[in-house]
Parts: structure tokens; C-alpha cells; sequence
């Protein structure tokens, strides 16, 4: 019980302890998630915020070029225009005060002025002469549409650069366009990309086909693919989605993968001629901080979470233990680590909900003395082999015990008593030829008591009943001097629980006046007439039981309550005599059997005289039975108390003649008044066949008339019985023909109340 409580406990903490460990787990996969995407957020927020200030810059930048563009142009007009060379002064004197590689004008007519840093103005350049992508934005300018060109390799100035173009006005007319190339650095930053993401990432430009303007040096995809549909940059999915995207200039967030590792990016519209900001996170920058935090919350999260765990398993091992540790006090013999009797007992339940078996108590003959004669050590390891010996001879779902002292149970799968013996025949073999003691001269010898499941009919009850069924057996098996196995009968067993009821009832039922006088009455065979009665004892239990004398008296001899017995019977039947003399009734001798015991009691004949008087009874109306074997022991003792018996007026009857060792010798040497023919000796002198014992019978009886003792033949059953015991010359019946025995009231009302009644010749009651 205990057990299955501390299991069950263990259960539910194991668990409680696993849900806590899966809401953590999920717990902390979910805030994992959260972080991440936090995480994420932030960093797209951040790229967003700094793609953002790069447009600005650019866009100021451009802005600024413009303004400045547009400033020199409003200071060229036609003269300018017609006039080359001045206008070659003026474009170099505003060459000098803004970072533009060159300047130039070219007149509707596509003729114009280039001023570049540090050279000779040309004074005769053709439009012609401009790169296709210079000439695309001065064209557009001279529509009068201020725009800047993609970037493009300078046929001037040998660079990288972009070209801004304005139209020259000459009131609202477009007289010509001055356009300036600016080179590369003025995205410096973003080319050195040291600052971008916080040095995590960098930044490329691209046009609106998604072709790249300008490279960040620290780009991390080295192949230099003129856009980023080429080589590693997108998957097919995001290739379409990207595409999409530049087509209708808004900002998208994809990734890209390489060398196996993802790197997420933003592209971001700047707003002019298409171009997009390509910004790549290489996870190392700005957001560094944000995503430390978030591994090292995660990492202390998932410590935590083991140190919770660590500390569970801990915990748990230690609940384990300790339970173990009490399942051992509170389960096991500490002698030889065998399991003790409460845990046997358990198991059997267990072990009878399946199926049936046997139980065997095994004892060792002895064993104080083995304790004695090797001493304790020596008396222990004994025990401790047969725990060893046994536990090998189990099958599977067999157990043992070792209880105190000497005792073990074995619990066998077995139903089989020839089984079951054989088994425990080769286990005490086993016993005998392993044990250090068998190898000095003593003997050792073992006690085995077994019971069968089949034994013991309730259920609910079947191993409480074999483990009270087992001791019968063991004790039945103990006395004996060699190896012995007692199975539990249950025939015997009844007998020995009555056995049991009726010792250690006796005395509450004396007290309790449960023993009661029965009459059964004796026929005159001369004159038919009811002679006398024999009062024979009848227990009736307070629960309604009855109980014969046959079933107690052998009993009540052995322990000596038969004395008290018969002195209680021998006042009933006073009683009974005083009650018929009391009411002006004829009394009738009852006779009354006396067992050994009583009858060699000290104080025997003063008892019975004793008796008599108090009842004021004649003694003639009492015949006192002896038994014939009471006089084998001291005949002239037997015959003083006779004599003395009789001079008081008891008659003295010898019973049961015939049955035992029945001598004429002691007939002839008692001094007795009547002699009781055993039934046997009717039963056998009935049977034709047995003309001899017939013989012996009459002459028997014969003889008891000539010596001048009445002859009484017990056990008259058929009308046959009488006319045979009637010819021997008998003198008394008695048996079922008459009556059986009967409780004294009835016997009253029978044959009591009425003087005719007492006629018993025709009256057989059978
Ligand atoms: P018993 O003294 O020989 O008593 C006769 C027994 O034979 C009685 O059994 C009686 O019921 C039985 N019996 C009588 N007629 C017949 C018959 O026709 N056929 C058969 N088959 N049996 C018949 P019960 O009453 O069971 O007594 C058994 C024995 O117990 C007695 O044998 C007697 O020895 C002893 N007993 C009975 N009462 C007492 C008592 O109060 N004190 C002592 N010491 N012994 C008693
Ligand atoms: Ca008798
Ligand atoms: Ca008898």
C-alpha cells in the first residue's frame, strides 16, 4: 500500500515536473520566437532608418548639385552662348567653387563649352562627342526637364561618373542645357560602408532594372555580376518578387544565400531614376547589441531551464531513493535481504487477482537448538543460503519470504500438489546439500505446511485464508523426525476447528448450561414397560448448534473437563428424578454415563452421595455406566468403589461389552448389576452369518443372568433385534426401535405424563 501511494506520488510529480518542463519548453520556444522576431523587427527597422538617411544624403547631394547647376545658369544667357570663349570663363570660374569634375554647356545646337579641373576649356566640344548616357540627360534637359543620368564610364575624365543637367533659360526660352559630372565619392560612404548597420552590413546602389550603380567594398559576394539577377544573389521565388517590386519602385525585404549561409536585405526606392538602395545585413553590425542580448536571454533562459530540470531529476532521484530506502525498512528482512512477510502478502493479493497457486511455510526442526549448538553467525548464514537457494529455484512470478526466526513462505505458480511436493522435495535436497551445517553430523530437517488456492473459496479473502490454512499444514507437518510436507486438508481442518470451538468453549458452556440432558429409554423385555433411561449429553451452542458427544467427549477425556461433565450430567438427571417425584410421578432409574477420570477422583463417592441427597433422590434410581476399561487398571479398587457405590444404593453398569478387549475374566471379577451389550455385538449377531458371535452373545447373556447382572443389549433397531435378544434372555432393549434420545421435556411428555405410556410394547418409535 504504502508502496503504491509513494509510486503514485512519484507519478504525479514526474509528472508535474515534465508539464512544467514542456511549458517551458514551449515557453521558451516562443519567446525564442519572439526574440527573433523582435530581433528581426529591430534590424529592419534599423536598415529601413539608415536606407532612409542614405536617401536623404543623396538626395541633398543631388539636391545641392542641382541648386548649384541651376545658380550657374541663370548667369549664362545668349551671349554666353553665342560667345565660347566667355562662356569657357565663366563655366571654369564656377569649375572653382564646387567639387564638379566638368561643367559643360552645348547650345540647342549641340555645341558647347567642357570645363574640367585643371585642363584647358574646350571651346569647340560637340554634344556628339558625350557618352550616349551624358547625351540621354543633356538632350532631356534641352526638352527643359532637369535630370541626372545613370553612372557611366566618362569618355572626359576617364571615371565613374554621373552627369546632372540643367536648361539654360533665356527668359522662360530653353536656350541650351549645362550639364556637370560629379564622380563616384560623393557616395563615399556608402562605398566604404564602415558605418553602415553599424559596420554589419553594407550597401550597394542599383538602377531601376536592378543593375548595380555602385559596389560597397565590403560586399560580401565577390563575383561582380553587372545586376543582381546574376549570379548568387536571389532564388527564383524572390527573383520574381524583386522583380516586381523594382517595377512598381517600392521597397521590399528579401534574402539572399551564399556559401550557405542567408543574408537578409532591404531594397529601398531612393527616389531618382529608379535607383534602389541594395541594403545587406551581414548580422554583425548595429544590431549586435539587440541580438546578443536576445542569445544571452535565451542562453540564461535555457540554464535556468536546465538548472530547473537539473533540479527536478535531483529531486527526483532523491524522492526515489528515499523511497526505496523506506520500501526496504518497511519491505525487507534486514537478516537476509530477502522480502518479509507484509510484502509476501501483498504480492499474493497481486499474484491471486491473476491466477491460482500455492503457498508453502517452510520451518526448520530445531532451529533453537541450531542456534544453540553452532551459534548465532552460523544459524544466520543458514537462513541466508536458503534465501539464496530458494530465490534460484523461483520461476517467474513466483516470490518467497523470510519471516521471523526459522519461518519462510514461497508462493508457487503451482496448483498441482504432485508438483508443488515434487518442487519442494528437490528445494529441501538443495537445502540439505548446500548448507555449511550439513556438513557436520547433524541432521537437518524441514517442516513444509501447504495450502492450494482451490483451498480456501472466497475471493476476496483467498490469501488471508492460505496464509491461516498454511500454519494448519506446517503444524500438522512439525514432530516429525525428517523432512516433511503437510498439505492442508480441509476435512481435518473442520475437525480441528470444532476441536478448537469446543475447548475453548467447554467451560462458558458448562457455566452457560448449553450441555443438555437427552433421555433415551430402555424397555423391560419381560414386560414390555419402559425400565429406566439413559442420559446421554447434547451441546447446543447459543447459535443453534448441536453438537454430539462423540465429537467431544474423546476430547473432554483427554482433558480432563469429562469429570466436570459428568457430575453436571449426573445433577441433571437428579434434578430430573427430584422434578418426576416432586409432581407425585413414578420416577424411572436413569442411568448415567461415568468416564475413568471421574470415577477415580478422590472424592468420587462422596461427590455422588452428596449429590443424591441434595436432590433427595434414592440412589437406587441412579445406574452409574462404567466402562470396561477402567477396570483393566485396578480391579479391587474398581470393586471397593463399587461396593461402596452399591451400598448406597447406585447400580453399577458395565457399558460398551464387547466392543474393546471384553473379557469374561474381568466380568467375572467385577461386582457390577448390569451389563451393557455393545452394538456391535447386536449388529453382529444379527447377521446369520455370524452364528459364532450369536453364540458368544447368548451365552454371554446367559451367563451375566446366571451370575445374577442384568443384561441391557444396546442398539435395538428392528423388531428382528429384540425377538433375537429376546430369545437370548435379555432383559433390557434399548435402542432407535424405542426411541432415539430424546431432551428431557420431551422425554417427560412421552413417556412421563401417562402411567400407559410407559407400555412399550407396541410403541416403536423408530
Ligand atoms: P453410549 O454410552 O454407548 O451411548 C449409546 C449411544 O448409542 C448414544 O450415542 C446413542 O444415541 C446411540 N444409540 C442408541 N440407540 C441406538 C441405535 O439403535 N442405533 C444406533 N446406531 N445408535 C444408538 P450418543 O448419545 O451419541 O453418545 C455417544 C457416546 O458418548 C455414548 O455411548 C457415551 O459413551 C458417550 N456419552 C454420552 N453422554 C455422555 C456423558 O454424559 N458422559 C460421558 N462420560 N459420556 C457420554
Ligand atoms: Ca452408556
Ligand atoms: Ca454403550
Amino acid at each position: 500500500m504504502i508502496e503504491e501511494k509513494l509510486q503514485k506520488r512519484l507519478r504525479k510529480s514526474i509528472i508535474v515536473v515534465l508539464c512544467i518542463i514542456v511549458v517551458l519548453l514551449i515557453g521558451s520556444g516562443l519567446f525564442s520566437a519572439f526574440m527573433y522576431n523582435t530581433r528581426n523587427e529591430s534590424i529592419r527597422n534599423q536598415v529601413i532608418l539608415e536606407a532612409e538617411e542614405y536617401k536623404t544624403r543623396i538626395k541633398k547631394q543631388l539636391e545641392a548639385d542641382f541648386q548649384t547647376l541651376s545658380t550657374i545658369s541663370a548667369f549664362i544667357d545668349n551671349s554666353f552662348v553665342t560667345d565660347k570663349n566667355l562662356l569657357a570663363e565663366r563655366l571654369d570660374e564656377a569649375n572653382q567653387n564646387n567639387t564638379f569634375l566638368t561643367i559643360v554647356c552645348y547650345d540647342l545646337n549641340g555645341n558647347g563649352v567642357i570645363s574640367t579641373m585643371e585642363q584647358d576649356p574646350d571651346v569647340d566640344a560637340k554634344l556628339s562627342d558625350l557618352s550616349s548616357e551624358g547625351r540621354r540627360v543633356v538632350e532631356q534637359a534641352m526638352e527643359g526637364t532637369a535630370s541626372v543620368s545613370q553612372l557611366f564610364e566618362s569618355v572626359i575624365s576617364d571615371n565613374s561618373v554621373f552627369v546632372y543637367s540643367v536648361p539654360v533659360y533665356d527668359g522662360d526660352e530653353v536656350i541650351g542645357a549645362l550639364a556637370a559630372s560629379d564622380h563616384i565619392e560623393i557616395f563615399s560612404d556608402i562605398i566604404s560602408g564602415n558605418t553602415v548597420l553599424g559596420g554589419g552590413g553594407y550597401i550597394h546602389m542599383l538602377d531601376a532594372d536592378g543593375n548595380f550603380l555602385i559596389r560597397s567594398s565590403k560586399m560580401i559576394v565577390q563575383d561582380k555580376t553587372p545586376s543582381i539577377f546574376g549570379g548568387p544573389y536571389l532564388s527564383e521565388d524572390s527573383r520574381s518578387q524583386v522583380k516586381e517590386a523594382l517595377q512598381r519602385q517600392e521597397r521590399i525585404f528579401s534574402s539572399f544565400s551564399y556559401e550557405g549561409k542567408s543574408y537578409p536585405f532591404l531594397l529601398e526606392p531612393v527616389g531618382i531614376n529608379g535607383w534602389y538602395l541594395f541594403c545587406v545585413n551581414t548580422g554583425e553590425g548595429l544590431s549586435t547589441n539587440s541580438s546578443t542580448s536576445a542569445i544571452v536571454t535565451q542562453i540564461t533562459f535555457i540554464v535556468v531551464l536546465m538548472l530547473v530540470n537539473f533540479l527536478m531529476l535531483y529531486g527526483y532521484r532523491l524522492l526515489r531513493n528515499y523511497n526505496r530506502d523506506m520500501m526496504n525498512l518497511a519491505y525487507c528482512d534486514s537478516l537476509t535481504g530477502a522480502e518479509n512477510l507484509s510484502r509476501f502478502r501483498q504480492r499474493l493479493n497481486e499474484a491471486l487477482e491473476n491466477s491460482g497457486g500455492s503457498v508453502v511455510a517452510v520451518s526448520i526442526r530445531q532451529f533453537p537448538f541450531i542456534n544453540e549448538i553452532f551459534g548465532k553467525e552460523r544459524a544466520n548464514r543458514l537462513l541466508c543460503q536458503i534465501k539464496e537457494i530458494t530465490e534460484q529455484h523461483l520461476n517467474n512470478g513466483e516470490f518467497f519470504c523470510h519471516d521471523t526466526d526459522d519461518r519462510f513462505y514461497i508462493f508457487f505458480n503451482e496448483s498441482d500438489p504432485d508438483v508443488v511436493r515434487k518442487r519442494m522435495e528437490s528445494l529441501i535436497d538443495e537445502f540439505d546439500l548446500s548448507a555449511d551445517i550439513s556438513k557436520t553430523n547433524y541432521q537437518l530437517a524441514f517442516y513444509c505446511g501447504v495450502v492450494e488456492s482451490s483451498r480456501c473459496s472466497n475471493p476476496e479473502e483467498t490469501a488471508d485464508c492460505m496464509m491461516t490454512h498454511v500454519q494448519f499444514a506446517l503444524d500438522r507437518a512439525k514432530g516429525a523426525h525428517s523432512s516433511t510436507i503437510w498439505f492442508f486438508d480441509s476435512e481435518l481442518h473442520k475437525k480441528e476447528e470444532l476441536e478448537n470451538y469446543i475447548e475453548s468453549h467447554m467451560h462458558q458452556a458448562l457455566r452457560d448450561g448449553e450441555f443438555k440432558l437427552f433421555l433415551q429409554p430402555k424397555k423391560d423385555l419381560h414386560s414390555g414397560m419402559l425400565s429406566g433411561a439413559e442420559a446421554l449429553v447434547r451441546w447446543q451452542t447459543n447459535d443453534g448448534r448441536m453438537i454430539f458427544p462423540d465429537q467431544f467427549i474423546p476430547l473432554f477425556e483427554h482433558n480432563g473437563f469429562c469429570a466436570k461433565l459428568d457430575l453436571y450430567m449426573l445433577e441433571q438427571a437428579c434434578k430430573q428424578i427430584y422434578l418426576w417425584m416432586k409432581k407425585g410421578i413414578a420416577p424411572i432409574p436413569i442411568s448415567v454415563n461415568q468416564s475413568k477420570l471421574m470415577f477415580f477422583e478422590a472424592d468420587y463417592v462422596r461427590n455422588l452421595i452428596e449429590l443424591v441427597r441434595r436432590y433427595s433422590v434414592p440412589a437406587q434410581f441412579i445406574t452409574l455406566e462404567i466402562l470396561e476399561g477402567l477396570a483393566l487398571e485396578n480391579i479391587d479398587e474398581i470393586n471397593s468403589k463399587i461396593l461402596q457405590l452399591q451400598k448406597e444404593g447406585f447400580r453399577i453398569s458395565l457399558d460398551d461389552f464387547g466392543s474393546g478387549f471384553s473379557s469374561l475374566n474381568t466380568l467375572g471379577k467385577l461386582k457390577i448389576d448390569e451389563l451393557k451389550l455393545d452394538r456391535d455385538f447386536l449388529l453382529n449377531a444379527s447377521d446369520q452369518e455370524q452364528s459364532r458371535v450369536r453364540l458368544i452373545m447368548e451365552h454371554t447373556i446367559r451367563m451375566a443372568g446366571q451370575l445374577g447382572i442384568s443384561t441391557v443389549a444396546e442398539g435395538v433397531e428392528t423388531p428382528d433385534d429384540e425377538t433375537l435378544i429376546r430369545n437370548f434372555g435379555c432383559d433390557i432393549g434399548q435402542g432407535y426401535l424405542y426411541s432415539r434420545p430424546i431432551s428431557a421435556a420431551d422425554f417427560d411428555e412421552k413417556y412421563m405424563k401417562k402411567a400407559d405410556s410407559r407400555n412399550l410394547a407396541g410403541s416403536f418409535d423408530s
